[in-house]
């Protein structure tokens, strides 16, 4: 058996609900060690990366809200795919970093071929990306690479 109760995360993506990673998450008490073996070897199975997660509470409460405490840091250690020897230090700010980050690597693929798809038996619209500004457009809107906006701006690539 597995202890669930908010000890276990699914990071997944608001839009297609894909999941990203697992979380196994503790209260850093200054442990130096969290089992996660089942964590871990669901996500090998699922071919999902896995973290063990400690968070430290702060002094303050949530602003948005004060029933529950913020958090002042994170101490994470990656278990799937390559198991981390050393705790490594995350601010608040550096952890959702990192998971925007994550989510963006992990999904890249599913997002592509979410525009992709077929829609109503119609051929997809392919896109690409405009030189300048990077915005993803139909592929006939690009001229020698730019959109629109680019063009008229005198950007070039
Ligand atoms: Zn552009």
């Amino acid at each position: 058996m597995i202890d669930l109760d908010a000890s276990l995360y699914i990071e997944y993506d608001n839009g297609t609900k894909e999941p990203l990673a697992l979380i196994e998450t503790a209260v850093d008490v200054g442990q130096d060690i969290k089992p996660a073996t089942v964590t871990k070897r669901l996500a090998a199975r699922a071919g999902l990366p896995a973290f063990t997660v400690l968070y430290t509470l702060a002094a303050t409460r949530l602003e948005a809200d004060p029933s529950w405490y913020d958090i002042s840091g994170f101490r994470v250690k990656q278990l799937v795919p390559h198991e981390s020897k050393a705790w490594q230090s995350f601010s608040p700010q550096a952890w959702r970093e990192f998971l925007y980050g994550l989510r963006q690597e992990c999904c890249r693929p599913l997002d592509e071929a979410f525009r992709a798809r077929p829609m109503n038996g119609k051929v997809a619209t392919v896109v690409g990306d405009c030189y300048a500004c990077g915005r993803r457009i139909p592929i006939d809107a690009l001229k020698a690479g730019l959109c629109e906006d680019c063009r008229q701006e005198g950007r070039r690539r």
